[in-house]
């Protein structure tokens, strides 16, 4: 496995404990996800002297994104893929989605990159939300987001950071 820069990784390092000469190592062995363990191929620096294991870049996230594959698998949740193809759908921003379900901020994020996969309730909200556009369009309308459609938005409203002045006038909406 190569880092984010292409660069390989060293063969081995120095374990920043004892000092011992680590080397890379590759094991298919369990990885706790959520509640729960699944198998998959781990890879990493582990000190022979002294144990210690050390993920470097971004060898962690491949894990997780491996583990996360699983779990998506067993469980027949959306996939990555197909979380992006549904905000796109809508013309939805990953902090659009977010805030269209109420989502924590990077949730859709990390949906998306594969290292988290979503609950079982999530995924069914996805599914909804992905087979009626009027569900959408009256969430995107009280919770003050905006759908885009194709063509690129006006920049001027693009750089619209801070959702105070929004979420109130949504407020106001959803109560009158
Ligand atoms: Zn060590």
């Amino acid at each position: 496995m190569k880092t984010e820069s292409g660069i390989p990784y060293p063969a081995s390092i120095a374990c920043y404990l004892c000092g011992g000469d680590s080397p890379l190592t590759r094991e298919v062995r369990p990885v706790p996800i959520g509640a729960r363990t699944v198998v998959v191929e781990d890879e990493f620096y582990r000190c022979p002297r002294c144990d210690e294991v050390v993920y470097l870049g971004s060898m962690a996230d491949e894990t997780s994104r491996r583990a996360t594959a699983v779990v998506r698998a067993e469980d027949g949740l959306l996939v990555p893929d197909a979380i992006v193809a549904l905000r796109e759908k809508y013309g939805l921003t990953q902090a659009g989605l977010e805030r269209l379900i109420g989502a924590g901020e990077k949730t859709v994020v990390r949906w998306e990159r594969g290292t988290v996969a979503q609950n079982q309730t999530a995924d069914t909200l996805l599914r909804v939300l992905d087979a009626h556009p009027d569900v959408v369009a009256q969430l995107a309308k009280e919770r003050g987001v905006e759908l885009r459609k194709r063509a690129p938005a006006r920049r001027t409203r693009a750089s619209r950071r801070t959702t105070a002045a929004p979420a109130k006038e949504s407020r106001a909406k959803a109560a009158g």
